[in-house]
């Protein structure tokens, strides 16, 4: 990769501040002075320091965020904040994006990357990778409903879901649930309930695969994955 893209990527600053930087002779590979923006680095192997500073270089960034009811997940947006816009400079430098798409008043685990790959094998509905949601619904929700979503229900376009495991926390006039689905159709959670009968009327994400959403994290924040994390998705 060239450097002048490297130390872009890397948050150094725009390609032109860069080139300055470089021309400067703040740049080091290896322990040589360099400052040709061209020169192209091997990012297993060459050593980069700016201002005397060693320049760790990666390519991926992988966040975990509990999303609030106010944001669109999407990477911009004209007339709505998204959940992009509130992360800071030195995680959008990596330019990355959320990986599928909660509704803009479902809360919890969301993840947002660069890393295509991981957006592929997380969002494909040929991996079934198991997405669970807590819910709060309007009537009360049976082991007859449960029954349905294991056996598959049909939503109000004729998609008939795969199965899915529903598990009833409170069974009432308001009732509590979990519910594990291994696709993402568009409002899947909410048309499921609506196929038995039934309102969402709060949906959070609590786990995507193995990975569970940090209890810590408050509505709005954000951390990167931790190293065993980021193996649960791999
Ligand atoms: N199902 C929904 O209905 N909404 C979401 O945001 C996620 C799953």
């Amino acid at each position: 990769m060239r450097i002048d893209k490297l130390l872009a990527n890397m948050g150094y600053g725009t390609r032109k501040e860069v080139k300055s930087l470089l021309k400067g002779g703040n740049v080091r590979v290896n322990g040589q002075p360099e400052k040709s923006p061209k020169t192209h680095i091997n990012t297993e192997a060459d050593e980069i320091t700016v201002m005397g500073e060693e320049v760790e270089y990666r390519e991926f960034i992988y966040i975990m965020m509990n999303k609030p009811g106010d944001l669109i997940s999407a990477t911009e947006d004209a007339n709505e904040t998204t959940v992009i816009d509130i992360l800071q400079p030195e995680d959008t430098v990596f330019s990355p994006f959320p990986v599928g798409r909660l509704d803009k008043d479902t809360e919890g685990l969301l993840l947002i990357t660069n890393d295509g790959q991981l957006n592929h094998r997380l969002t494909s509905p040929k991996k079934d990778v198991g997405k669970t949601y807590f819910a709060i619904i309007e009537g009360k929700v049976t082991e007859k409903d449960a029954e349905d979503f294991s056996k598959g229900v049909t939503l109000d376009d004729g998609y008939k879901t795969k199965p899915a495991e529903l598990n009833i926390l409170v069974s009432d006039d308001h009732s509590e649930i979990e519910l594990t689905i291994t696709e993402g159709k568009f409002h899947q959670v909410k048309r499921m309930f609506e196929a038995v009968d039934k309102k969402v009327v709060y949906l959070k994400r609590i786990k995507m695969g193995s990975l569970e959403l940090d209890p810590h994290l408050e509505l709005g924040e954000y951390r990167e994955l931790r190293e065993e994390e980021l193996n649960y998705l791999f």
